[in-house]
């Protein structure tokens, strides 16, 4: 053969990569595991087997705990907890490095490990997996060193659960485990079933660096093992990663039984091409979003979408290159995508595509020639779909691509938000304006520009809408591990009460029933029934309207409209917050007085007083919650932006009834937030009438909609309305159980107390400054920078 004609074909030899460390090391266990629990390995018992997905070989017997197991390893690790957040945090750090360093000297054996196991290509797990697991334990090692400055007032919240995928094992691990410890928690985790090995040889890991017995325990087995992780009563936290399905579930589980939950889950990301882009830089970018991991990768760029101008050309050119992909063993240096992690996910991949295919869909598959036992399935590119289509709609995770296309920008935003997801979106465009256009409008967590799937300890990741809550990696996925310290819930107040003086009934009356506030107008309540108020002396002042599921679908409908609120400057915003408050003040001895004849409580002028004080005070923060800038040290910097979460729904404390109404009103919509907010039920006039406060303050029609009644009842309807992005509960326990099991539909957001007393006097208190924080959900714009 010619040299021309070889270069012609670049065919290629196999360059394997020697399996031969990692099976000495499964010999050595004798290819059998038990569990870690409390820094010993217990006996393997009821064992199942873990496959090499390339070729089908039993790789080794792991153990499937059961519910005495899962209970023995939280009793390690509630243990544990106590000596390890009280452990000097230079001495916590100092075990993360040790972990670092261990893995970074193992990281051959590691790499081979997590290709056996997993089926994904060696130039994948060598590097980028481990050198990624490898940078998160360094990197967390330094915030566990300076945990306390920055997070004074804040305590580890563990013992925590953490139950990860299968598709990037030891990643997941290190997301998971690294931030954890680093905040001074305990943990349990289990691995996928598929893929329990690294976890298992990370626990190695920790017997060799003497890590304080129960901090970390590692129980392995299936989704029932992971379902008893979380029923546990002692455990505080929950972190997932896995199937939006499975996340709904958790949530489900958890409802109302005081557990803070992370859930990082499935994605729909569009991988948008504008006609300006440099279509081969382009081309190679989708290779990484679509084709890095076989697209087992949560925030794949699975959607594509291409300005219609070039839709042809580029369309030629992917089926040109993923002709030239390489699909084979995956521990095979040359070969670019491994194997699909078992035949069960491979049927999955393959139904999709084939149900596609019967719906008129156009399906181009390059031919690859591979181990008929292994579980491998070639480059896909579909076209000819329709945006109602299963194919373009559904999580795939497989090496699948959808192609539409778009003509304008607009529309390029308007199809990438028809998802019900929001993981991820890649830009690419040589117009730095366009991209930074393009960047707020997309509702998802993270947004590559001319760059995909790429991830940084420093960075946080994490999704919006059913893409789940909560964010991994950099200061915010730290804030997910700890929180306030107890003593900062209260009963007791920061500024000095005055004494009530007693007055005379002032004969308070008003005549008009209260109505609602809705879009900006007063609305009778659409059920026509109301409920007496009564005055301290017992006489009645007025009535106050009964809202009903039909008021609560017009306050989130006008809430829904009020976008610009959400799309305004900050600047704006804090003008306007700025008036109001001014426009409050002027009414203060109004509002003083109604409350001294609504209220029993001894400091209704205080309350007046504060919550014209915290208005002010949200004022100034509504330009002031700036994120920051992440440096990865990769050739891009990474702003996280703090963006509004959307439209959140309020239900009041009837403890400090108006100034908490006012208080956490002034918070939410100060960061862009449009609220549909529910006064105290026992004490609901005087919220009511803030209204005429909001009417001429500039606030646009539909940022504030307000509207009394039952709080079982309104607190159902919004907790299941999916226009709802967020809701809040500051009320009774009772209220806050049903509302997060109600709140599966959309996985919103959801904010609860346990029925614990804030201090709504001190916005500053470390309670009120973490709602602060989560009034806004962090974007993270990765932009290419330096060289
Ligand atoms: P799952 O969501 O089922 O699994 C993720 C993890 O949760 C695994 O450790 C799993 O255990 C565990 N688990 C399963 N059921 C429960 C439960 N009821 N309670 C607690 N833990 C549970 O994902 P799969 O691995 O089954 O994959 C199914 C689909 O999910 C894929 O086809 C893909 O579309 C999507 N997926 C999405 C991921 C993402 O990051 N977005 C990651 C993985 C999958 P075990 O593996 O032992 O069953």
């Amino acid at each position: 053969m010619s040299i021309i004609s070889e270069y012609k074909e670049m065919s290629y030899g196999e360059a394997l990569e020697s399996d031969s460390i990692a099976q000495d090391w499964l010999k050595e266990n004798k290819r059998r595991f038990g569990h870690f629990i409390n820094g010993k390995f217990s006996k393997p018992k009821r064992t199942f087997k873990t496959l090499n997905p390339a070729n089908g070989e039993v790789l080794a017997n792991i153990s499937k705990a059961d519910s005495i197991d899962v209970e023995k390893a939280i009793k390690a690790a509630n243990k544990a907890q106590n000596q390890w957040s009280s452990l000097d945090p230079h001495d916590r750090a100092k075990y993360l490095y040790a972990i670092a360093r261990i893995i970074q000297k193992n990281s051959r054996l590691l790499s081979v490990l997590e290709t056996l196991e997993n089926g994904k290509s060696i130039r994948e797990t060598r590097d980028i997996d481990i050198p990624l697991v490898v940078r998160h334990f360094y990197h967390h090692a330094g915030w566990a060193e300076i945990i306390e400055e920055e997070f004074a007032n804040y305590e580890p919240i563990g013992p925590v659960a953490q139950i990860i995928p299968w598709n990037f094992p030891l990643l997941m691990l290190s997301w998971k485990i690294a931030p954890a410890l680093a905040a001074g928690n305990s943990l349990v985790l289990k691995p996928a079933e598929s893929t329990s090995l690294t976890a298992l040889y990370f626990a190695q890991i920790c017997e060799m660096v003497q890590l304080p017995k129960g901090v970390v325990n590692i129980v392995t087995g299936d989704g029932e093992t992971g379902e008893r992780l979380i029923e546990q009563p002692s455990v505080n936290k929950i972190a997932f990663t896995g199937s939006t399905e499975v996340g709904r579930k958790i949530r489900q589980i958890t409802a109302g039984k005081g557990k803070k939950v992370t859930l990082e889950l499935g994605g729909k990301s569009p991988f948008i091409i504008f006609d300006d882009s440099d279509i081969d830089s382009a081309i190679e970018g989708l290779v990484d979003a679509i084709w890095l991991n076989q697209g087992e990768v949560c925030c794949a760029g699975s959607r594509l979408l291409v300005q219609e101008s070039i839709a042809d050309i580029v369309q030629k050119k992917i089926k040109e290159r993923i002709k030239k992909l390489r699909v084979g063993n995956p521990l095979d240096k040359s070969v670019d995508m491994g194997a699909i992690i078992n035949e069960s996910q491979l049927g999955q991949i393959s139904k999709m595509v084939e149900k596609s295919r019967g719906e008129g869909a156009s399906i181009f598959q390059p031919k690859i020639n591979c181990n008929e036992k292994g579980c491998f399935y070639p480059p896909t590119l579909i076209t000819d779909v329709e945006p109602s289509m299963e194919i373009v709609r559904e999580e795939i995770f497989g090496p699948v691509l959808v192609m539409l296309t778009f003509r304008t920008p607009n529309e390029a935003v308007e199809i990438s938000n028809n998802t019900q997801y929001g993981l991820a979106a890649s830009i690419w465009t040589e117009n730095i304006n366009l991209a930074l256009d393009m960047a707020p409008k997309i509702k998802a967590g993270v947004i590559w520009i001319n760059s995909s799937n790429i991830f940084d300890a420093a960075v946080g990741f994490g999704g919006y809408r059913e893409s789940g809550f909560g964010r991994e990696g950099g200061k915010e996925g730290i804030f997910e591990y700890l929180q306030p310290k107890e003593s900062q819930y209260i009963g007791q107040t920061t500024t000095s009460k005055t004494s009530r003086k007693i007055k005379k009934s002032t004969g308070l009356k008003i005549d008009e029933t209260r109505k609602f506030f809705i879009g900006g107008k007063q609305v009778r309540p659409d059920s026509g029934y109301s409920k007496k108020i009564f005055d301290i002396y017992g006489a009645v002042v007025t009535e106050v309207g009964i809202g009903n599921r039909k008021d609560i679908r017009d306050g989130v409908e006008s809430a829904l409209k009020a976008v610009s609120w959400s799309a305004t400057t900050s600047h704006n915003r804090s003008q306007v917050m700025y008036y109001l408050a001014e426009n409050f003040s002027k009414r203060k001895d109004e509002f003083t007085t109604y409350l001294e004849n609504l209220l029993s409580d001894n400091d209704t002028d205080t309350q007046v007083e504060n919550s014209i004080r915290n208005l002010f005070y949200y004022a100034a923060w509504s330009d002031k919650l700036d994120g920051i800038v992440h440096q990865a040290p990769i050739r891009a910097n990474t702003l996280a932006i703090n963006e509004p979460i959307g439209v959140i729904a309020i239900l009041c404390s009837d403890h400090m009834s108006f100034l908490s109404f006012v208080t956490i009103l002034g918070l939410a919509i100060s960061q862009g937030n449009r609220v549909v907010i529910i006064p105290s039920e026992k004490n609901p006039l005087t919220c009511l009438d803030f209204f005429q406060v909001i009417e001429t303050s500039d606030i646009p029609d539909g940022v504030v909609n307000i509207i009394s009644g039952n709080h079982d009842e309104l607190g159902k309807v919004l907790s299941e309305h999916n226009g709802v992005d967020a809701i809040w509960c500051f009320g009774e326990k009772a209220h806050f159980k049903s509302i997060e099991a109600l709140s599966i539909s959309n996985l919103k957001q959801t904010l609860t107390f346990e029925g614990k007393r804030i201090d709504w006097n001190n916005p500053k208190s470390p309670v009120l400054k973490e709602i602060l924080r989560k009034s806004v959900q962090v974007k993270n714009i990765w932009i290419p920078y330096g060289e």
